[in-house]
């Protein structure tokens, strides 16, 4: 068997389809893993990584003594399945395969994986040769060519990612440790610090600062507007920008007629078509079309996969000379393009354009299938159109442009203006992602005379330094030898997620200022550009066998031992600069009841926000727990509290906007104060003057403090906080029914729990006890199916019955027993006979006549009479006794209430009968036999 691995389940199914031609391809699943298979072939996809390198057993524990973060530098690093149905099935069908074939991605990062593949198949199967498909688009032609010239891993080129990884781990893990710790940060709280992440975070911090301390500078620009022929020509002074007002003024006053033409210059422009895409590039031109660098390459990712374009992971920007350039034309014939295909192969510029940047691994960005609106969907075919006409344009003409340059005089004062005409569209016709503005001047001519319409004088600025866009930070990230072409927008998503930064240009938030700033302080090589950049140089050397993998590891050990020389020295300062810098960002603003600072806690998953005046002021705010969410103070402010408003953030959840806390504060509890029968608006404005909010709090207080706060007498007082009790009781029960409901009627689109609370309320069914009684048509109407609606009152009646035998004293042991037998109603223990309760239940007839008379009492009915153990285990053997009479007729008399020879000799068998089941025939056999 030949086993084939790709790097992802989908381009698995594609290489099978390819690969297999005219067979049939049969899919199959083991363990949730797909495989397809034809011939002897078998296709199998990765996840990419299956496994992650982790530290061995030992450090998880980040407050231990001896194994302190320093001790990460050195520890032990170990491969660990993360994919473990993926890895077992690659695992069992290597086992079986005589030949094995690689085919992930063509890059580093691919070949780690390949190599990772290499690994678990070599672990079970240590002699099967193992070979290479090398390809740059999942298209029938590269793969059948890959397939055709099979070549064997690249070790060196696997050994420099592996090295990248241990590298990335051990300072990841070692740094964030030891800032999180002396920050005094645990759990979701942990500041992470990384080998790249770090210094792309200092740059976004560092022009953060270069803007703060900017001081603009106030400038002049001169201009006067002019005419011929009807048309205004704009012409700026030569001088540029002024910096000095007078100089500025005088050169204003000077202006004056008459305007004469001095000079004109024709001349032509040639405008370069775009160079092929690489990456960056791609992402840059992608941003213009408002996609943020992470999605871009999601989406060029997906289109790869599925076939429509090339490897979008590249540093290339030249198409190699094996690119069949004609055949990609002809593919996208006939389609969408077909119009722009045709113009560009009668217009073709002999020699496609070429980039500064030429590497042999990948081409460059290329269309590689055709592919139509409907069939990819809004943001997939804008990136797929994208990269069309950026292929189409890399083979187009220039544009050309004709230039004019005029230089006027003004009674000594001298303008100019330029003007441009697009001769030739060219590429542009293709192209229509970059502006071609034309500002076409009248045809002029030296000496001619123009009149001076008028003279403007601006007054403008100097502007600080623009923010970083994610697209611009990763060409920066680029220039820097920052991160790769993979990981760069990696590396931003990571910054934003972890809430260093935020915002569209990217700006820092107080966290991430804090750590750069602490580490700025104390250990620079961390934030600095050179050690990453270094380490990307060593790769290189790695890839070229000239550096081996231990060896720049070892190297990078010490450099990191360096770093921790100079952070463990100053462990406490950094500590505590942390923390000063970042107190704020809980910080919400003024107390309505004392003044001092709100801020937002956070205990374990429970989150409230509370004051800095306590114990003195109590007041505090809860907020949901932190399951909904982390609580986190965001940019806006109530106008009416002055407070910061809070959202709550959770992974892969949409942000949940509370707004202003108090404002929300407020709202929630207006309801459950309208509750209180003697609440009036009035009332309740006297309250929220003296910050009380909630019934809680009313019912909370002092009667002759709630008295003095809202000015009433102290009798009145105390009838407000019973009514609050009152309504807390309400409030108590209503969140148990939600609670109940929302355990059994499973959440679904379209299905709030909410809402359904809110139509049960309608109808009157605020508890779990009005749920018992109500009906299937009531729950129906609330907007509950039937089915889960019959589910949901039995367990309110469950629940009910359990409660009230609970509360009649049946002890919670025995209420399991009964519940086993079958018994679950207060009235199942008033009408049923004791001695069929003992037998249904086990318990000891005794027992069972105390718990009885227990319920009985309690509902306020008549006991039954008291049988001793001994009587009905004489009664039991006298029945038994009787010849033809067996075990489960006994039991079935005991529903009858006959529990031994006495008592069944007086029965009426008519009506035992009729309870029993038992024929009325054998019951007076039986009575028969005993007289
Ligand atoms: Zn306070
Ligand atoms: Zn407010």
């Amino acid at each position: 068997m030949h086993l084939i691995i790709a790097e992802k389940n989908i381009s698995a199914n594609r290489i099978a389809q390819i690969l297999a031609g005219n067979e049939k391809v049969r899919a199959t699943k083991d363990g949730s893993v797909s495989a397809y298979s034809f011939d002897t072939k078998t296709v199998v996809g990765l996840k990419g990584h299956v496994v992650e390198v982790d530290f061995e057993p030992g450090y998880t524990n980040w407050r231990s003594e001896t194994h302190t973060p320093r001790t990460l530098i050195d520890a032990g690093i170990i491969k660990k399945p993360t994919e473990k149905k993926i890895v077992n099935l690659i695992q069992k069908l290597s086992k079986k395969a005589d030949l094995v074939t690689i085919a992930t991605d063509y890059d580093t990062e691919g070949e780690l994986i390949g190599k990772e593949a290499y690994e678990l198949v070599r672990a079970v199967n240590p002699n099967v040769r193992i070979n290479r498909a090398r390809f740059s688009a999942i298209t029938p032609a590269e793969i059948r060519t890959a397939f055709e010239n099979l070549t064997d891993l690249d070790f060196d080129l696997a050994a420099a990612g592996e090295a990248r990884q241990t590298v990335d781990l051990m300072w990841g893990a070692a740094l964030t440790r030891f800032i999180s710790l002396a920050a005094r940060r645990g759990g979701t709280n942990i500041l992470s610090v990384g080998r790249v992440q770090s210094p792309t975070l200092a740059m976004i911090v560092e022009r953060e600062r270069e803007i703060e301390s900017f001081v603009p500078q106030t400038y002049w620009m001169l201009s006067l507007d002019t005419e011929k022929d009807g048309v205004t020509i704009e012409a700026r002074h030569t001088a540029g920008r002024f910096t000095d007002h007078e100089a500025a003024l005088a050169a204003e006053a000077g202006t004056k007629e008459p305007l004469v033409v001095t000079d004109v210059k024709e001349g032509q422009k040639t405008d370069r078509a775009p160079t092929p895409f690489d990456t960056t590039t791609f992402i840059v031109a992608a941003s213009r079309l408002g996609l943020s660098a992470a999605n871009a390459m999601r989406i060029a990712e997906d289109l790869y996969m599925n076939g429509y374009i090339s490897y979008p992971r590249t540093d290339n920007t030249v198409y190699p000379k094996s690119l069949n350039l004609n055949a990609i034309l002809n593919t996208l014939k006939g389609g969408v393009f077909d119009k722009d295909v045709a113009w560009v192969q009668q217009n073709r510029r002999p020699v496609p354009t070429r980039g500064k940047k030429e590497s042999t691994d990948h081409p460059p960005i290329h269309p590689t299938g055709s592919a139509t609106r409907e069939a990819l969907g809004q943001d997939r075919w804008k990136v797929y159109e994208l990269v069309v006409r950026r292929f189409l344009a890399t083979l187009s003409p220039d544009a050309n442009w004709a230039t004019t340059r005029c230089t006027f005089d003004a009674s000594g004062e001298s303008y100019k203006a330029t003007g441009g005409r697009l001769l030739y569209a060219g590429w542009r016709r293709i192209y229509p992602y970059s502006e071609a503005k034309e500002n076409i001047l009248p045809v002029l001519a030296p000496g001619e005379r123009l009149p001076i319409k008028k003279v403007n004088l601006e007054e403008k600025e100097t502007q600080p330094p623009a923010r970083y866009s994610q697209s611009r930070l990763i060409q920066v990230m680029e220039e820097l030898g920052l991160g790769t072409k993979s990981t760069r927008h990696e590396v931003i998503g990571k910054l934003v997620s972890r809430r260093y930064v935020e915002g569209n240009p990217l700006r820092p938030t107080l966290v991430g200022r804090a750590v750069i700033d602490a580490l700025d302080n104390h250990a620079e090589t961390i934030t600095e550009p050179e050690m990453t950049r270094t380490l990307e140089e060593h790769m290189q050397l790695i890839k070229q066998s000239r550096r081996s993998r231990d060896d720049v590891v070892t190297e990078s050990r010490e450099m990191l031992h360096r770093v921790f020389d100079k952070l463990e020295a100053h462990k406490s300062e950094i500590g505590t600069e942390i923390m000063e810098q970042t107190a704020e960002e809980h910080t919400l603003g003024p107390c309505p009841a004392c003044g001092h600072d709100l801020r937002i806690r956070h205990i374990g998953v429970s989150q409230f926000i509370g004051c800095t005046g306590y114990p003195e002021c109590r007041f505090n705010i809860s907020l949901p727990g932190s399951t909904w969410g982390k609580a986190i103070r965001v940019e806006a402010t109530c106008p009416e509290h002055n407070l910061s408003h809070v959202r709550l953030i959770r992974k892969g959840a949409r942000p949940w906007d509370i707004g202003c806390p108090l404002c929300s504060h407020i709202a929630s509890n207006v309801e459950a104060l309208r509750m209180m029968p003697s609440m009036t608006d009035d009332l309740m404005q006297r309250l929220h003057a003296h910050h009380i909010y909630t019934v809680s709090e009313i019912a909370g207080m002092q009667p002759e403090d709630l008295a003095k706060a809202v000015d009433v007498e102290k009798k009145e007082a105390a009838e407000l906080a019973r009514e609050a009790e009152d309504a807390l009781e309400v409030l108590r029960r209503r969140s148990e029914l939600r609670k109940f409901v929302r355990k059994i009627v499973p959440p679904r689109k379209g299905r709030s729990h909410a809402k359904i609370i809110r139509n049960l309320l309608e109808q009157g069914i605020g508890d779990i006890h009005a749920l018992s009684l109500a009906d299937v048509a009531a729950i129906k109407k609330a907007g509950i199916p039937e089915a889960t609606g019959t589910e949901l009152l039995d367990a309110a009646r469950g629940l009910c019955n359990e409660r009230a035998l609970r509360e009649a004293g049946v002890p919670a042991v025995s209420l399991k027993k009964y519940q086993a037998g079958g018994v679950a109603t207060p009235d199942d223990f008033c009408y049923l006979p004791i001695p069929y309760l003992a037998s249904k239940t086990g318990i000891n007839p005794e027992t069972v006549h105390k718990h009885v008379d227990l319920v009985c009492r309690h509902l306020g009915r008549p006991a039954p009479q008291k049988i001793s153990r001994t009587v009905f285990e004489r009664g039991r053997k006298e029945l038994l006794e009787v010849p033809g009479l067996g075990e489960a007729t006994v039991d079935r008399l005991y529903l009858a209430g006959i529990y031994d020879a006495a008592t069944l000799r007086v029965a009426d068998p008519e009506k035992v009968s009729s309870i029993t089941g038992i024929p009325k025939a054998r019951l007076r056999d039986y009575i028969g036999h005993l007289k």
